[in-house]
């Protein structure tokens, strides 16, 4: 039986990871900062509690970390945990960067020096790239990160290919765009615009406030990313790839179709300048080929396909949880 560990098992994506792992067949184990009840939603939503190791650690204490990789014998690590928010970071600089960057550099030295024959997974970003002069996006195009989320993303991409190549380790780095599923944290773009159109559309909010939608981003369905991800650590060379829909759509649009659906008048949104970020990147969307030719990657969904999914299940739970009649 394979043994996995995954980092910020909590979170969106090592929910799903976490279930697709359970689903092959693997033994797995999680970290988490603290074990909070409010924590383990995802895994609960999953049904998946149960069948995951929690193990408590802080990813930032390298003896804490080389102490788990001694003790138990992983064949795959995903590294997910991270301070993911990009508009947070612009707050918290300084915990988005010791963090995101020292975990990695961490785990990295834990496989190096006690378990060099497992295979790490490193959850990077397309925010990395930040404004290019050409799209789509490719993995080879040079790093402008423009927020210290980006900056942080970056270091720790470096690092990934930094140890490949210096300790030919199989160390690989997803370039990840945009995703979403109903596990995504509140606050996040697409998570807010669906949940405030439902407390809209059943009276209990007057209006939905949002920043800078003039924007394009490259958004997709977490669920079939993370089986990039698994599919990443499976082929026989390491090498960094995109993860991406390959197609951007304007923010503007999605709260557009979201009114739509749900019967919203357009007099309901809000343009809050006091929501735009010091920057912002106008349009990015990647180049998913590579992924699809060389892992058998399948990703063919539209957009509006998720949204429409997304709506339903979340307007299924905020029912379940009397948010909405
Ligand atoms: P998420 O839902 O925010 O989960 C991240 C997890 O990291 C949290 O559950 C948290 O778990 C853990 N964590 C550890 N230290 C943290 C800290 N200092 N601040 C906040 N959380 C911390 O993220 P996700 O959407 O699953 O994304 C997974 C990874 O992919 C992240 O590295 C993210 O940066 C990257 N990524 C995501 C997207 C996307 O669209 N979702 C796009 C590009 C890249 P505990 O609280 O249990 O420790």
């Amino acid at each position: 039986m394979k043994c996995a560990l995954i980092t910020g098992i909590t979170g969106q994506d090592g929910a799903y990871l976490a279930k697709l792992l359970i689903e092959k067949g693997y033994k797995v184990y999680g970290t988490t900062r603290s074990e909070s009840r409010s924590n383990l939603q995802g895994l609960e939503y999953l049904e998946i509690r149960e069948q995951v190791q929690l193990v408590s650690l802080d990813l930032t204490h390298y003896q804490e970390v080389e102490a788990l990789l001694k003790n138990i014998k992983f064949d795959e690590i995903y590294n997910l945990a991270a301070q993911s928010s990009v508009g947070r970071s612009f707050a918290e600089p300084d915990e988005t960067m010791s963090f995101n960057v020292q975990s990695v550099l961490n785990l990295l030295e834990a496989v190096r020096t006690v378990r060099p024959s497992a295979r790490f997974f490193q959850a990077s970003s397309s925010e990395m790239y930040g404004r290019t002069e050409s799209l789509p996006i490719i993995e080879t195009m040079p790093l402008n990160p423009l927020s210290p989320y980006a900056a942080s993303k970056a270091a720790a991409h470096m690092l990934v290919n930094s140890y490949r190549n210096m300790y030919h380790l199989y160390a690989v780095a997803g370039i990840l765009f945009n995703h979403e599923s109903h596990l995504r944290s509140q606050g996040f773009f697409v998570k807010k615009v669906i949940h405030d159109s439902l407390l809209i559309k059943y009276g209990k909010k007057e209006t939905l406030q949002v920043g800078n939608i003039e924007v394009r981003r490259d958004f997709g369905y977490g669920p079939k990313y993370v089986e990039a991800m698994w599919r990443m650590l499976q082929a026989e060379k390491p090498d960094d790839y995109m993860i991406c829909s390959g197609r951007s759509i304007l923010l503007k649009d999605i709260i557009l179709y979201t009114f739509r659906l749900l019967d919203i008048p357009e007099s309901k949104l809000i343009v809050e300048p006091a929501f735009y970020r010091p920057t912002d990147i106008e349009d990015i969307y990647g180049d998913n080929t590579r992924t699809k030719e060389e892992l058998g990657w399948e990703y063919e969904e539209t957009f509006y396909d998720i949204l429409e999914r997304l709506i339903r299940e979340e307007e299924e739970q905020m029912k379940e949880q009397k948010l909405i009649p």
